[in-house]
């Protein structure tokens, strides 16, 4: 696969779901990948990643904003609370906004920095244990409390259980977002990300496609 490849099958996606060509924002996940492959895709013009680790974020991102300043990273990996700092930073939107004690330190990190980045809340819809994210019967309340902090909450964000069907899961999101009044649907990864779109998907998250397998020896 390549970059191209994939902006065609999001193009197709979304001329079967009938909205707007490029309509749907296209995150490559550059995580673990090494940086020849990312200056590759940045070369390419494109401008807009996914990673999931601060710590590993700052050791190429300011790096490569210096030739690229229109690069945008939107973080979509867990982020722990002593990493806020850093966090407003560096990124341009979070997608793993996922408790309240996280939602408190970044309202305050973002007064005192005086920059927001976009705000995702991460959802469980699974309801595993072994994943973090605010479960459905719980994201009415806790979307109306990162409203009352002042976050500039864009929209949700969801990883499906790997047994389940996806679509499922892209509807309950979807739905959740509706009934809230947001827009913004980070939903679809390299093997679903055309049945995200079908379902609305505003954010696709789309790393191995792009760039192969991650390589983590
Ligand atoms: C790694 C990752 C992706 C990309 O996964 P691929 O299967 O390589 O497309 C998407 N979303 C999240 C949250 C990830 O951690």
């Amino acid at each position: 696969m390549s970059l191209h490849s994939i902006k065609f099958r999001i193009e197709n996606a979304e001329k079967s779901a009938g909205v707007i060509k490029g309509s749907t924002q296209l995150l490559a996940v550059s995580k673990v990948q090494p940086n020849s492959k990312v200056l590759n895709v940045l070369n390419q013009g494109h401008n807009l990643f996914g990673e999931n680790k601060v710590q590993e974020s700052f050791g190429k991102w300011p790096m490569f904003r210096e030739s690229f300043p229109d690069a945008e990273v939107h973080l979509i990996g867990p982020l722990q609370s002593n990493k806020v700092k850093q966090a407003v930073e560096l990124f341009n939107a979070i997608h793993t906004l996922d408790r309240l004690k996280l939602a408190q330190k970044l309202s305050n990190e973002i007064q005192s920095q005086g920059k927001a980045p976009d705000m995702f809340i991460q959802i469980n819809s699974g309801e595993e244990d072994q994943k973090s994210g605010i479960i459905p019967s719980d994201a009415d309340k806790f979307i109306a409390d990162c409203r009352s902090l002042d976050l500039p909450i864009k929209g949700l964000m969801v990883i499906p259980p790997v047994n389940d069907e996806p679509s499922l899961h892209f509807g309950l999101l979807r739905a959740i977002a509706h009934r809230n009044g947001l827009a913004g649907l980070s939903m679809g990864m390299s093997n679903d990300f055309e049945s995200a779109i079908a379902m609305g998907a505003t954010h696709v998250r789309v790393g191995s496609a792009i760039f192969g397998e991650r390589d983590y020896s």
